[in-house]
């Protein structure tokens, strides 16, 4: 079973993550009202179908909802999960800890639904050919519910593809040396239709946003392609992208700990590097 918003292409999303059925709140339950009517809503969905576990996106909305269930429903919660087992009435889930150096495992035993909360890019998608059944739920919606309200909604401007769904993410590092470096990986980015990321040192430094930070305390990424581009490889950076499925890396210092990791790799300064790779890409693409 999966629990979201109504709309066709998420019932394609249900369908393509193995889901048989699909329960949707109203909009307000989370959009304009806070954590509480989608608990309400969501604890009463549990109440009434005890599901041995229930899965949460790591986000800021995910682990919301989940620490006030977890509270509500007196159940255990484990988050930033990997991977788990069912055995008989309890949940053992691996949680990956140093850039996925280590795995500690977390064990829920007690009785009743257990709350997990996933890791992006976890789980290869499992596509389901059955047709999704699409219930529809109502939010709750009692007054002592809205004791949080939405005053304002600041949209941040984005362009190309998200970091999150990218196939291919380029992202920079300290090597970058300044923030308009970084449109030498926008315009890689852009021939090859790829999103740009960064690592911490990047961000910083205040040369970009948050929002593209890609490791422990950023974002999880998993493209078919990503390149580091004058970032070393410390831990904390690979965890958020070394399950990629190829990894090229731009690095002048033979001896970057990144190298261990990478499919492929240019050893050489990247200001020289980048624009050739452009300039090579471009003439292949015939742009
Ligand atoms: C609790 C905690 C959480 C953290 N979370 C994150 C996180 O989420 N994400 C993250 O990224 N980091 C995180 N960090 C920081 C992390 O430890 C590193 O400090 C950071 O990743 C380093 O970024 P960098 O590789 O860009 O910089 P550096 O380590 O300084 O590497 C810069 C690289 O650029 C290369 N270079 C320089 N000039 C050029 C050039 N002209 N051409 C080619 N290569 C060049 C250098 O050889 C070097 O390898 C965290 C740290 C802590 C303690």
């Amino acid at each position: 079973m999966g629990v979201g918003r109504a709309g066709e292409h998420r019932r394609g999303l249900a369908a393509l993550c193995g889901a048989e059925r699909r329960q949707c709140l109203g909009q307000v339950a989370q959009r304009e009202g806070g954590v509480l009517p989608a608990a309400e809503t969501v604890a009463g969905l549990i109440e009434q179908h005890r599901p041995a576990v229930l899965l949460f996106a790591s986000s800021y909305a995910g682990r919301d909802l989940v620490s006030n269930l977890s509270a509500r429903l007196d159940c255990g919660a484990i988050t930033d999960v990997g991977d788990f087992q069912l055995k008989d009435d309890s949940v053992e889930a691996t949680i990956p800890a140093l850039g996925a150096s280590y795995q500690n495992i977390s064990t829920l035993v007690r009785p009743g639904t257990k709350l997990l909360v996933v890791r992006p890019k976890s789980f290869e998608p499992k596509l389901n050919e059955q047709p999704v059944n699409v219930e529809e739920v109502a939010a709750a919606s009692a007054e002592g519910l809205r004791k949080v309200q939405m005053k304002d909604r600041v949209v941040v401007k984005r362009e190309g593809p998200s970091l999150e769904g990218a196939k291919i993410v380029i992202s920079g590092g300290r090597g970058l040396k300044g923030e308009e470096q970084f449109a030498i990986l926008k315009e890689l980015a852009d021939v090859l239709g790829g999103a740009v990321g960064a690592s911490r040192a990047a961000v910083d430094a205040g040369w970009v946003p948050y929002a593209m930070q890609i490791g422990q305390t950023g974002k999880t990424v998993k493209p078919d392609v990503y390149f580091a581009i004058g970032i070393s490889g410390a831990v904390q950076h690979l965890s958020g992208m070394k399950t990629s499925k190829y990894i090229v890396t731009i690095n002048k210092d033979p001896e970057a700990p990144i190298f261990q990791y990478s499919d492929f790799g240019i050893v050489g300064d990247l200001f020289k590097v980048v624009p050739q790779l452009i300039e090579e890409i471009k003439k292949r693409k015939g742009l």
